[in-house]
């Protein structure tokens, strides 16, 4: 017996690293799980793909219809979908920034509200966000990620208290630097890839980069009937970078 059986779990950015990672673990525990992502089509069989951009409304709201057909109801949202940015505020102009904060920020209340009829019907409502360290402490060169990830704290809280007596949690995570496709791209573009992947393990306290896999244990756990008695908490998956003043090796 799985801890999801017969529960419905929705990925969004789960077509990639940290998202896929956790549809994947989702499967495995159980639950029917859609993929809600730009690239649908790069899931696998074993979970559903759905085209979703989640910048667009009528897409969103297609998206969560097209998971009701399919499964009969929601009980878990994974509101994963992210896109970084470099720099300080002078770096990105304004459609950048209205860009970003659209897709990390507005994007969870556009999948959150199409979602919410759903997910009051449903006896184990559970929303799992991804935050991010550069939303907890300040971390040069990422002015906007940051500024959106800080929105994501704040919203996960917010919702958290807006819909616990409807018996919907509302929780995040906040992983340090994960080695995902995301931090692949990173790397490839630096002068120096090798130098830079060292950096930024030596970034971590444990001295090495976060998995996909151990950021995904963090967020099933959240969504889990399991974690019924957790909402409005961040989960720091982090290698100790939040907490801990621990010299680089
Ligand atoms: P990734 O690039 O490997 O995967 C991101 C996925 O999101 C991709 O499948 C992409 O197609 C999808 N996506 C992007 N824009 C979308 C949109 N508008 N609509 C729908 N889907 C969209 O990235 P990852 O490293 O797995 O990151 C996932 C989440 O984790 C992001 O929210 C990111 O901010 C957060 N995060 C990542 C790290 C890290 O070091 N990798 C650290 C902290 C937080």
């Amino acid at each position: 017996m799985g801890e999801f059986d017969g529960l419905v779990a929705a990925v969004t950015g789960g077509a990639s690293g940290i998202g896929l990672a956790t549809a994947r673990l989702l499967a495995e525990r159980g639950a029917a799980v859609a993929v809600l992502d730009l690239r649908p089509h790069d899931v696998g069989e074993s979970l559903l793909g759905v085209r979703c951009d989640v910048t667009d409304d009528g897409e969103v709201r297609s998206a969560v219809e097209a998971v009701r057909e399919r499964f009969g109801g929601l009980d878990v949202l994974v509101n994963n979908a992210g896109i970084g940015a470099q720099g300080d505020i002078s770096a990105n102009d304004d459609a950048e920034w209205h860009h970003v904060l659209d897709v990390n920020v507005v994007g969870i209340a556009r999948v959150s509200r199409a979602a919410l009829g759903l997910l009051r019907a449903s006896e184990h409502a559970a929303i799992v966000n991804t935050c991010s360290i550069a939303g907890i402490a300040g971390l040069p060169q990422r002015a906007l990620y940051s500024a959106s990830k800080g929105a994501v704290r704040a919203l996960t809280l917010a919702m958290a208290a807006d819909h616990v007596r409807e018996g919907i949690r509302v929780n995040c995570v906040a992983p340090g630097t994960v080695d995902t496709p995301w931090i692949g791209r990173l790397l490839d573009s630096a002068a120096d890839p090798g130098a830079e992947r060292a950096a930024l393990e030596a970034r971590q306290p444990t001295g090495r980069l976060v998995s996909a896999a151990e950021v995904a244990h963090a967020i099933v756990h959240l969504a889990s009937p399991a974690a019924a008695g957790t909402t409005g908490t961040v989960l720091n998956v982090d290698g100790g970078m939040s907490g801990l003043r621990v010299r680089p090796a």
